[in-house]
């Protein structure tokens, strides 16, 4: 799946219920991943990022987890992990 960062995601809300959104992504994969979901990032310093499906009509927001620096790239690239919708009642 191929995704870019929602700009200026940082200054949303973390999500009722949880410390962050990696622990809503966790939470709502059962998983507990390592590892970028980038295509080839080894970076371990993950984040709860903000995204958009990349060509597509979908404008959705969703969550993956993603390192600091992945997290700031502004071009589109390929992840490997679930797409977690964000909640509308934020
Ligand atoms: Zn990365």
């Amino acid at each position: 799946m191929h995704v870019k960062n929602v700009s200026g995601s940082s200054r949303f809300p973390k999500p009722k219920g949880y410390d962050s959104w990696l622990e809503y992504w966790k939470a709502h994969t059962g998983s507990n991943p390592y590892f970028c979901s980038a295509e080839n990032c080894l970076g371990t310093d993950l984040v709860g990022a903000h995204v958009q499906k990349a060509y597509s009509d979908d404008k959705s927001w969703y969550i993956v987890p993603l390192c600091s620096s992945c997290n700031k790239r502004t071009d589109s690239f390929n992840v490997n992990a679930t797409l977690v919708p964000v909640p509308s009642n934020l």
